[in-house]
């Protein structure tokens, strides 16, 4: 039965073969994955209606061991439906030398750290020290999956409700010793399951590729091992699946972000904002066509965005993860747009990472063809100063009609030839995250553009001004009015 545990460990189980398979390293050195390739599972428990849950989520390292007892959930009182048997003994944490206690300090606090980073962006408190009173989230992360009478391929269990709801005050296993100890970043992958089994219990199924095609390899929700280093929960909708997309288990695709923001609130993310510097044009190269940087995040770069002037223009996305994340000082560089007039140009790069924040490069000043000495030679609604075409700050909402990609706050400006609208992008298959009432447009394989709900939007070649594009076509609507458009 689909809903029964039997099947969701069937699902699993059939996951397993292929992380077995890939998880061999064409990396690292000599490296024994028996320890990582194990599967990490979920136990199907009846949902039950909750009030707000804990914001406390417990680390525990099992000091000296932790006795665990058979029965109805209560995380406080180390009372698990897990463990085959009515008392069971997890335990306590080693690191990769195989050392309990003080000597596996540094391990676990790294561990810790690398938790708490995960879980930042959320109204999550991650602790390993246990509150005196429940209750709570308890993630174990110590221990054999034999303690609780599980078997040796299994790297951690927790429960799943099936409605996908959070669970409170329940006990997620997360069997560190069971995982490689010549893994060179054992950390991470500690981190990963811990973060995995925890999540479960919140109510994260399994995520198998983004809504753009790429591998969930990078949210710590995948089974997926095609890239590594330390995995964040993706502000970005993905399929579920193990070795292969399925349905999750609740709605069409999961966002791993915006779930746990749904259960926790907002939290302030520790990871800090993206660096990011200029490379070219230099101080003495005279203008380029091209403009290039570095830029990094520890939670990675989703795009890099070239800004003239205090205008966006063109923008690339961030470099793919690899076997170590993504490369925190990237190589980015794009070519200036043919529509961007002759003038004195501030050059600057802005790089983001997926939850939005953003760091602006320095700047460098260049002139291409000439300086402009009036806004007749400057693109459309720009006006010229001191020898610089330029926009006021953009003014336009999600909605507004919009002459320009560069007059909306979202820099996208997107339609048809009679009408375009402030824009962004969207998840056609998930819940309507578009404001101002407007609705998600499928533009795309899995992609989505907000737009009013009786328009055509947005094909390629619609005659649609696209994101940064300069329209010669803006002449025809350049008496339009700013009105919001609302639609029920
Ligand atoms: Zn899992």
């Amino acid at each position: 039965m689909r809903g029964s545990v039997l099947y969701w460990i069937r699902m699993v189980v059939r996951g397993v073969l292929i992380l077995l398979a890939l998880a061999t390293p064409s990396v690292a050195a000599p490296l024994t994955v028996a320890g990582n390739a194990g599967r990490r599972i979920t136990v199907e428990v009846p949902a039950a209606p909750h009030a707000p849950i804990s914001n406390t989520l417990v680390l525990e390292r099992c000091r000296g061991g932790c006795r665990i007892t058979k029965g109805s959930n209560d995380a406080a009182n180390s009372v698990s439906t897990i463990p085959a048997a009515a008392e069971s003994t997890v335990d306590e944490f080693v690191n990769s030398a195989g050392m309990t206690g003080a000597l596996a300090d540094a391990e676990w606090n790294a561990v810790v750290q690398c938790v708490q980073e995960v879980y930042s962006p959320f109204n999550v408190t991650v602790t390993d020290a246990r509150p005196a009173n429940g209750p709570y989230h308890l993630a174990i992360l110590a221990g054999r999956p034999g303690n609780v009478g599980q078997g040796n391929d299994i790297l951690g269990i927790a429960p799943l409700a099936g409605d996908c709801s959070p669970q409170n005050n329940v006990i997620s296993f997360s069997f560190a010793n069971q995982h490689s100890l010549v893994d060179p970043a054992r950390v991470q992958t500690l981190c990963w399951t811990v973060s995995q089994e925890s999540a479960h219990a919140f109510g994260l199924d399994h995520q198998y590729a983004f809504s753009d095609g790429r591998s969930a390899c990078s949210d710590p929700m995948t089974y997926r091992v095609d890239c590594g280093g330390q995995r964040f929960f993706r502000n970005q909708s993905a399929t579920c699946g193990e070795n292969s997309a399925r349905p999750c288990r609740c709605g069409t695709t999961q966002n791993s972000h915006q779930k746990l923001r749904t259960v926790f609130g907002e939290g302030t993310p520790i990871t800090g904002d993206p660096t990011v510097s200029i490379t070219l044009p230099t101080a003495t190269s005279g203008f380029t066509t091209t403009v290039g940087g570095t830029a990094g995040s520890k939670r990675g770069i989703r795009r890099v965005e070239l800004r003239l002037n205090g205008a966006g223009w063109a923008e690339v996305a961030g470099l793919p993860f690899g076997m170590n994340g993504q490369d925190p000082n990237g190589t980015y560089s794009m070519q200036v747009p043919p529509g961007v007039p002759d003038s004195i140009l501030d050059v600057q790069l802005r790089a983001y990472d997926n939850l939005g924040a953003f760091t602006d490069s320095g700047i460098v000043t260049v002139t291409k063809g000439a300086p402009c000495t009036s806004a007749d030679t400057c693109a459309t609604g720009q006006q010229c100063e001191e020898g610089k075409c330029f926009w006021e700050p953009p003014t336009g909402e999600i909605g507004d009609e919009c002459p320009y990609a560069q007059f909306c706050k979202s820099g996208l400006c997107r339609g048809t030839s009679d009408l375009q609208v402030c824009t962004e992008p969207c998840d056609p298959a998930g819940t309507n995250t578009c404001a101002n009432d407007l609705v998600c447009i499928a533009s795309g394989e899995g992609m989505g553009i907000c737009f009013v709900e009786d328009g055509s939007c947005c094909s390629v070649g619609s005659g649609a001004s696209g994101p940064w594009v300069h329209g010669g076509l803006a002449v025809a609507i350049l008496a339009f009015t700013v009105r919001r458009r609302r639609r029920r």
